[in-house]
């Protein structure tokens, strides 16, 4: 190497998509900053074979990554960027003082460039758009005020009288002794937390959860997985969704708050216990309002009712919460006690808290931290669910206990080696609304691929099965159930690619999840593929797929219209009379679905909006989720 090296560390480098349709792939490589290049090497045993070098006086912006809650999906989690010529290039370090220090140094050594810029994108380029501010065009200017001195993620350091030009630092990861004082440690406040459920624990590095306890939050890895200590001092990884932060205010911590559950569920569980008083406290439809559902079972007239009551708050400073006008408290598990023992104008005190008690532990994303092989001797074989495009789909159990389904692939339907490097990405992503994947046992042929088992099997068949037998709100919370799950995937910049009732499965509470999300990269074969293809989803997709296969969240959304149509026609076949070649034809001169009976206007409205020819003017899944909701807790007048 021409010059000596002032750092060099393995590091994570982001692909620079080529094509807007290529996945992104995460590759780790060594990087070596001199005084005049930053290079990336390939590090195959003892060579290094380069891959990449840039010329530091080509450099216009070096800076961190806010990533805006996303899940990051490689196993470095400080990203930075660096702005040279009309590309960024991102590169994820593996703790805050390594990206600190990669900032710095490249920032002191770009100081003097002539095309440092004014202004840059604190967050990513991701799917064709700028996640901090929506624009879509690569090119756009930047939104934030760059600030070549001081690093976002920290204070700006102070500088030193008399410096001039830093002398050359040693390799990484001391810092030399001639370097600005360093600051003074963060000393992060210490996060205690409550379990919310028994969890076991998979394998010797986690640290099993029992339900009620408290630990103390040692790392947040991940979003998915954390490093946390319990009382007797021990530590190990724990899933995040299975614990939750205790503070004031956290009304999670309580048995009888339920995050996930909406009107119609909270009707059926309620129905379900029977009890007089059980009771539920929820979400509202309106984000940051609560509602209080309450059963009362003997009515002067014998029947049963239900009720629901937000939880009102004072508008003066500070606020008080209240249900029936007189009774303010100023907190609501205050509100939720005197209730308790008092009706005061609800039609029954609130005497059996149901809900979380009542449901299963969640997924977790994945069975451990980092976990994604899965030894294959560790499953064991079941009775066969179905068949799908890529193989056979059997019901399993890992390790003896915990249910599965496992998919097997056949040889030739799927691109393995690519899927499998995607698997570590799609096992991030964990939601309550989508099936979670658990891992794949790809060191053998057939591949498997393990995710969560949904025991009443695909959205289509128990719409048919279910025919006449589901009222109109089990109907909306099903869709609203998928379009959580697609919010979810729509925020993280996630395209489904095959939205479909036949890709949604149902477990045993009724719960629908989104399934086979971005499962259709994979697929070899052209019939699937290809849009002339039989087997490709013409019915589901918008004009901007079927004719020049552009791919977006927004055509997602054109999908979940027809789903909620599939749904309200309880499981038929849209443009059932109609061949694919018809259907492109009819939609691009604007034909579209009719409204099923079961849907009122308000519903096909929704729908409506979902199939606008401009993919711009489609709502968001986030709007689609509050509108669902709102329908659904009859905040919105339903029309005839
Ligand atoms: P492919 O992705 O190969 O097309 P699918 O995911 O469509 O396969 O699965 C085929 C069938 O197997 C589904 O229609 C469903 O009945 C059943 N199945 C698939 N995954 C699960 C699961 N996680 N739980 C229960 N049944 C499943």
């Amino acid at each position: 190497m021409s010059a000596e090296p002032l750092l060099e560390e393995l590091l994570i480098k982001r692909s620079q998509q080529k094509k807007k349709t290529s996945p992104l792939n995460y590759k780790e490589r060594l990087f070596v900053l001199t005084k005049s290049t930053l290079s990336y090497y390939d590090r195959r045993s003892e060579k290094r074979f380069r891959k990449g070098l840039i010329e530091l006086n080509r450099i216009k912006c070096v800076e961190i990554v806010k990533n805006g809650g996303i899940v990051i999906p490689c196993q470095y989690k400080y990203p930075f960027q660096v702005v040279y010529d009309n590309s960024t290039l991102y590169v994820f370090a593996p703790s805050q003082d390594s990206r600190s220090q990669w900032v710095q140094s490249l920032k002191d050594e770009i100081k003097e460039n002539s095309t440092v810029v004014a202004k840059f994108h604190p967050h990513f380029w991701q799917e064709g758009a700028w996640l901090c501010c929506r624009q879509v065009e690569k090119m756009a200017p930047g939104c934030e005020e760059y600030k070549l001195f001081g690093d976002i993620s920290r204070k700006p350091l102070p500088p030193i009288p008399g410096e001039e030009r830093r002398r050359p630092a040693p390799p990484a990861p001391v810092p030399p002794s001639s370097d600005p004082p360093p600051l003074p440690p963060q000393q992060p406040q210490q996060e205690t937390v409550v379990a919310l459920y028994d969890f076991p624990g998979a394998e010797p590095h986690d640290l099993s959860l029992k339900k009620g306890e408290e630990y103390i939050i040692v790392e947040k890895c991940d979003v998915n997985w954390y490093k946390a200590r319990n009382k007797y001092g021990e530590e190990g990884y724990i899933p995040s969704n299975y614990v939750t932060e205790k503070k004031c205010g956290n009304l999670e911590q309580f048995v009888w708050y339920s995050k996930q559950v909406n009107r119609n569920k909270a009707e059926a569980l309620l129905r379900e216990e029977d009890k007089e008083g059980a009771f539920i406290v929820r979400d509202s439809s309106t984000a940051g309002a609560y509602t209080v559902s309450v059963y009362a079972k003997c009515l002067g007239d014998g029947g049963s009712a239900i009720k629901h009551y937000h939880i009102k708050e004072t508008s003066g400073s500070p606020k008080q919460y209240y249900l029936a006008e007189k009774h303010l408290f100023s907190n609501i598990p205050d509100l939720i006690e005197y209730h308790k023992h008092n009706a005061a104008g609800l039609v029954a005190r609130l005497r059996y808290s149901v809900g979380k008690q009542d449901t299963s532990a969640p997924s977790t994303a994945g069975f451990s931290y980092e976990k994604w092989e899965i030894n294959p001797s560790e499953l064991t074989f079941m009775k066969e669910l179905g068949c799908g495009q890529f193989g056979q789909v059997r019901l399993g159990k890992w390790r003896a206990q915990h249910k599965v389904a496992i998919k097997a692939i056949r040889e030739g339907a799927m691109y393995e080696e690519d899927f499998i490097e995607e698997a570590k990405v799609m096992m991030r992503l964990s939601h309550p609304r989508l099936v979670q994947l658990y891992g794949v046992c790809s060191q053998q042929r057939p591949i498997y691929i393990v995710t969560e088992f949904m025991e009443m099997g695909c959205l289509l068949n128990v719409l048919r099965q279910k025919r006449g037998s589901q009222t109109k709100d089990m109907l909306l919370s099903a869709a609203l159930d998928v379009c959580q799950g697609m919010e979810y995937l729509e925020k993280n910049r996630f395209i489904h690619r095959d939205l479909a009732a036949r890709n949604c499965l149902v477990n045993d509470s009724m719960v629908v999840k989104v399934s086979d999300f971005g499962m259709t990269r994979y697929v070899l074969d052209d019939q699937y593929t290809s849009s002339s293809g039989a087997k490709f989803p013409v019915k589901w997709s918008p004009p901007e797929v079927f004719s020049f296969s552009k791919y977006s969240s927004k055509s997602d959304v054109w999908s979940f219209g027809v789903l909620m149509w599939e749904v309200f026609t309880e499981g038929r076949m849209p443009f059932e009379q109609n061949s694919n070649h018809e259907v492109v034809s009819m939609v691009m001169k604007g034909h579209r679905l009719y409204r099923p009976k079961l849907a009122s206007e308000t519903i096909y409205g929704i729908m409506q909006k979902c199939w606008h020819e401009r993919p711009d003017k489609r709502p968001s899944f986030k709007e689609l989720v509050s509108k669902i909701s709102a329908v659904l807790e009859g905040d919105v007048p339903p029309t005839p």
